[in-house]
């Protein structure tokens, strides 16, 4: 099955009266606080206007996404306004489900069953870390405690549930992190996204940042951490969907600093493969061996201008050793024959 086709419908900050100091929805939205409420006529024009994308698999599930407030925080009226906008695409089949984002604190079994009723299938919780001295200074205005009952009213009602974990936070460290990640890892979502966190202008951390008060991650500690969290998760079986910001001309524009990069997941992919090769590879130097790997990952493996080969062999792991790239291996396979 092809991944969905998103349709995508920033509400810029709307539903949410907290400021965490990392946000500013209306930089990495690019709307701005010019572009005002969104109603039922621009949902609709939004819809109109996707479906007639190209698109990479014309089989793809169609969706429609709320991303970027909290929607689950804008009053019940509001909520049924902007689904209501998408139920005769759904009743049509032209639109398949309805994702959207929220708070956890803003969610509770009637809001649950509510969406669920509405056409709405999955709901993305930022819950950003569990770690409680995280989540007071990044003024989240909730607290780890609110997430277990609010996955749990989204399972209640049979909507699938994902969650958004970031590295980096202020205050957050490595252990922190993990712990966080073992905790999320234990309420089992049907997925997680992982980004790591970058100075946005005119959020509260560009001041600490200027300030000096707030370091972000450097792009290397951040795949790494991100790395490792990918391997907790995939160690259970819950899909890292997305790992990294997604690239835009706006989020461009409104970048501080931060280890944002346009193929962060790219990045950490091709380091947990590297280190893969690695453990297959070392104890044997020099034996004459082929390393079976899936020919989707071939550019991950050699990185740009065979950097990544040209590494393994500086290390000496190359020595009698043909790599063997095969359609039928699966991604992220690594077999020495
Ligand atoms: S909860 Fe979300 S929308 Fe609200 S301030 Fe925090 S990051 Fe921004």
């Amino acid at each position: 099955m092809p991944a969905p086709f998103i349709i995508p419908i920033f509400i810029a900050h709307q539903g949410c009266p907290h400021h965490c100091v990392f946000c500013n929805q209306h930089q990495i939205s690019g709307q701005g606080e010019a572009a005002g409420r969104i109603g039922a006529a621009e949902v609709a024009a939004a819809i109109d206007g996707a479906l007639g994308w190209p698109r990479r698999s014309p089989e793809a599930e169609v969706q429609v996404a709320f991303y970027g407030g909290s929607f689950t925080g804008l009053p019940r009226p509001r909520q049924a306004e902007l689904l209501g906008a998408v139920a005769p695409y759904l009743a049509d089949g032209r639109v398949a489900g309805l994702r959207l984002s929220t708070r956890p604190d803003m969610v509770d079994a009637d809001g649950a069953d509510f969406l669920e009723a509405s056409g709405v299938r999955t709901v993305e919780l930022g819950v950003q870390s569990m770690t409680p001295s995280v989540l007071t200074l990044c003024r989240r205005g909730h607290t780890a405690g609110d997430v277990p009952p609010a996955v749990a009213a989204l399972r209640q009602a049979g909507l699938a549930v994902g969650i958004q974990l970031m590295a980096g936070l202020p205050a957050e460290t490595p252990a922190t992190l993990m712990t966080s990640a073992k905790q999320v890892a234990a309420l089992g979502p049907d997925f997680v996204r992982l980004y790591p966190t970058v100075v946005v202008a005119g959020s509260e951390l560009a001041a600490w940042y200027a300030a000096g008060r707030y370091q972000p991650l450097s792009l290397a500690r951040a795949v790494v951490l991100t790395a490792r969290l990918k391997a907790l998760f995939d160690a259970v079986a819950i899909p890292v969907v997305r790992m990294g910001l997604q690239h835009s001309a706006a989020l461009a524009a409104a970048l501080v600093a931060g280890p944002h990069h346009p193929a962060f997941g790219e990045l950490v992919k091709a380091r947990m493969l590297l280190q893969k090769i690695r453990q297959c590879l070392a104890g044997q130097p020099g034996v004459s061996r082929a390393l079976l790997l899936s020919s989707r990952d071939q550019s991950l493996v050699r990185g740009k201008a065979n950097a990544h080969l040209k590494q393994l062999a500086r290390a000496g792991l190359l020595d009698g050793v043909r790599l063997d790239f095969r359609s039928e291996m699966p991604r992220g396979t690594v077999l020495v024959a």
